[in-house]
């Protein structure tokens, strides 16, 4: 059944000023499910307009109904939870199991910053002058929100929440292929008591609404996910109006696996690491370096665990790896196998298009690489699918040299029983965050985010609440 969604825009859902809509399509299927207005850049003002107004409601709204708001977005997230989980698998090809995951992470999110409202503060600063100086942490103003399709609803509820806790109010642009989740929030929020105008949901081309959301001048604070490459445009945009600007950009991270690892859990994890969500992770390790005396028992271990995914219908529960988000982005993948073989890496399994009844939906069995260089494009550039490459090292040293011969700095792993070397490992890898005997990256409770070409800012924890506000600085005389 197709469905008419409009834009959400203050309170109301209603269709584009020109009228333009846009398909959404389930990519296990190729079916047409919704019909999505598709927002231009009138769209956008009004939007922004109306995220104006209610911020000068919102911001004056006491910690305590801030926190209450945030907190009924949770429960009302976890009351819907079955069916937002269908259809950001429907929307996304995300297995099921997986889709009920990330929901529940959308929901502990608005927790989370329900509980932090109160918990971050200005200061009261010691004065060499007769007086007394003092902070305020106040709101930025209206946030512009541009999220990706690899996970909906899960990275808009990590710019959402912490904007709204601050005070601010949002107009968001998700991705074009997956408005869905977005416009539920939408429509969740406002039934959660939240004013209407504070959570706007804009959908439509990056180029025409992003664009115009990122560049509108009552936009102070710009909060983009994404590629690199539109990233930087993202900010040279807002660099016109000196917006502050976060930006959670691509990544090609590495595991580091010395010969003294735990195996059995390295590759139980690793293989996870790789091919969770079809490898479309801005944290996949998609390449691992192996310390040369285990390589080979690595490689044959980790490719029979590849090869053993369950891949197929997202709706199945057993389902461990659904469909590549589009037909145009499962080419581009296939074109970096193209590359890989000319490059001359060799296959050890997967890069297949599976048949039977998953031809029509965008599948690709789990690629596994070996004969790999540092310097080849699948080492250097991001897949964003189920493709790994697998190199060994010798020593240490080596394994960081490679690690850190990388334009992206987003995650990373080392897996060894030395907490020596462990240590070591993590302080010179260059990289936002990195994982010791684990593949985890995201826990809400800290700072996520990269370095290098994977962006700048941190979302989630405590200094998401800093990147949502401004320091004010108050001198009062004679007191
Ligand atoms: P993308 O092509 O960069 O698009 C991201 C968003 O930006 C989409 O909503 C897109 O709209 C919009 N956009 C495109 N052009 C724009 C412009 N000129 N101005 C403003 N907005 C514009 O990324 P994607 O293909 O959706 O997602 C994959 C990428 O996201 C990967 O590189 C991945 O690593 C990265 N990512 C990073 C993180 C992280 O936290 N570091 C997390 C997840 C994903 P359209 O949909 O209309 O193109
Ligand atoms: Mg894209």
């Amino acid at each position: 059944m197709i469905v008419q969604q409009g834009m959400a825009v203050s309170g109301e859902r209603s269709a584009s000023e020109s009228g333009e809509t846009s398909a959404v399509r389930n990519p296990a299927s190729g079916e047409v499910i919704a019909e999505v207005a598709a927002a231009g850049i009138v769209d956008v003002d009004r939007a922004v307009q109306g995220a104006d107004i209610a911020y000068q409601q919102w911001w004056r709204t006491s910690p305590r109904e801030r926190r209450d708001v945030l907190r009924r977005i949770a429960d009302l997230i976890r009351r819907d939870q079955e069916s937002l989980a269908s259809l950001e698998s429907q929307n996304a090809g995300k297995p099921i199991s997986a889709a009920r995951g990330e929901i529940g992470a959308v929901a502990t999110t608005f927790d989370y910053y329900a509980g932090a409202v109160d918990k971050i503060h200005g200061q009261t600063i010691p004065s060499h002058a007769d007086g007394t100086l003092l902070t305020f942490r106040e709101p930025v103003g209206v946030c512009g929100l541009v999220v990706p399709w690899n996970f909906p609803m899960l990275i808009l509820a990590w710019k959402v929440a912490p904007a709204l806790a601050m005070g601010n109010t949002v107009v968001a642009k998700p991705a074009g292929v997956t408005p869905l989740s977005a416009l539920a929030l939408a429509d969740l929020a406002l039934e959660a008591g939240l004013p209407a105008g504070a959570l706007n949901v804009v959908p439509g081309r990056g180029s025409v609404a992003g664009d115009a959301l990122v560049r509108h001048p009552l936009v102070r604070k710009v909060s983009f996910t994404g590629s690199t490459e539109v990233g930087s445009g993202v900010m040279q945009a807002a660099a016109a109006g000196i917006k502050n600007v976060s930006l959670e950009l691509g990544g090609k991270s590495a595991s580091v696996v010395f010969s003294d690892a735990d195996l059995d859990d390295c590759v139980e994890s690793s293989v996870f690491a790789v091919y969770d969500n079809a490898g479309q992770d801005c944290c996949a390790r998609s390449r691992i370096l192996v310390e040369r005396p285990l390589f080979d028992e690595f490689v044959e271990r980790f490719a029979e665990r590849a090869a053993s995914l369950l891949v197929g219908d997202p709706t199945d529960e057993q389902t461990q790896m659904g469909p590549l988000i589009t037909g145009d982005h499962l080419d581009t993948v296939v074109g970096y196998l193209d590359i890989a073989h000319a490059e001359g890496a060799t296959r050890v399994c997967g890069g297949e298009r599976p048949g039977g009844d998953l031809t029509a939906g965008s599948y690709l069995t789990p690629a596994v690489y070996v004969d790999v260089r540092n310097d080849m494009r699948l080492m250097q550039e991001e897949v964003f699918g189920p493709v790994v490459a697998i190199m060994p090292f010798a020593g240490e040293d080596e394994a960081l040299q490679l690690a850190n011969d990388s334009g992206y700095g987003l995650s990373g792993s080392v897996w060894t029983r030395d907490i020596g070397r462990a240590l070591r490992v993590v302080r010179s890898f260059d990289t936002g965050m990195i994982s010791v005997n684990s593949s985890s990256s995201v826990h809400i409770e800290a700072p996520f985010g990269g370095v290098k070409g994977s962006g700048i800012g941190r979302e989630q924890g405590m200094v998401a609440l800093e990147h949502y506000s401004e320091l004010k600085s108050v001198f009062i005389a004679g007191s």
